[in-house]
């Protein structure tokens, strides 16, 4: 494939102009997943914080059961004492006094597990308020990465967009056949497609090219490629003539 020496200095330029553009929209492909994973963070906390007061509204529910409850055993406890002054025999008599001291029992314990759930409350009070401020301040600070993700992802695209424009000035002039080669070799080759043989090494490489190479390309006017990455091979002496 027949190239100028002018044309491979462009492709060299080209080279770096692509890179700059891969860097680019390697960034702007980047952010959604990034806003993405900080919207996933703030969700976490928020369930986190949901979770939290459901588990106090049930406690409040039971605590007032517990209290209803306990307030019907105090109010069987009276009435059976009432009932002691009425009774005609002893054994009429133990066997209520037995109940009571039965529903006293249960008293007690709805007593003990009232204090229990209250003490519950209070501590899950308290994690509740903590994980409110802890997602407050959590919220401000993924808002204000997430702003600033989009709008480095704005500032990107126009960049982009000056950097394709460039593009598109540096390969007028550019034989299609040329361009097309060049744009294949960037595709497979991790995109670059042009490489610096420095004596006989290709510099991306690092392989040592056989003199015919390096006659070749000295000759120029052909495209010469590296005989293991396949590259554009350009030499030292046009990197350092490469226009600006
Ligand atoms: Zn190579």
């Amino acid at each position: 494939m027949q190239i100028t020496k002018d044309d491979l200095a462009k492709l060299v330029v080209l080279q770096e102009q692509d890179k700059v553009i891969d860097i680019l929209e390697a960034a702007i492909a980047e952010a959604p997943g990034q806003i993405e994973a900080l919207r996933a963070e703030a969700d976490a906390e928020k369930t986190a914080l949901a979770q939290a007061k459901d588990r106090l509204l049930k406690l409040q529910l039971e605590r007032k059961e517990k209290e209803l409850d306990l307030a019907k055993m105090e109010e069987e406890i009276r009435k059976h004492n009432i009932e002691l002054n009425a009774v005609k025999t002893n054994e009429a008599f133990r066997a209520l006094q037995t109940e009571i001291d039965r529903c006293k029992a249960e008293a007690g314990e709805l007593e003990t597990r009232t204090l229990e759930i209250m003490e519950r409350c209070d501590s899950l009070l308290k994690e509740e308020k903590a994980k409110t401020a802890k997602l407050k301040a959590a919220e401000a600070v993924i808002q204000e990465k997430i702003s600033g993700l989009e709008a480095r992802k704005s500032e990107d695209e126009a960049k982009l967009a000056v950097e394709k424009t460039k593009r598109e000035a540096l390969i007028v002039g550019l034989p299609g056949l040329v361009l097309t080669h060049y744009d294949n070799v960037r595709r497979r080759r991790g995109g670059v497609a042009v490489a610096r043989l420095n004596g006989n090494t290709c510099t991306v490489c690092r392989m040592n090219q056989p003199p015919q190479v390096v006659v070749n390309l000295a000759k120029g006017n052909v495209v010469v490629c590296c005989e293991s990455c396949q590259r554009i091979l350009y030499s030292a002496e046009l990197a350092g003539a490469k226009p600006a």
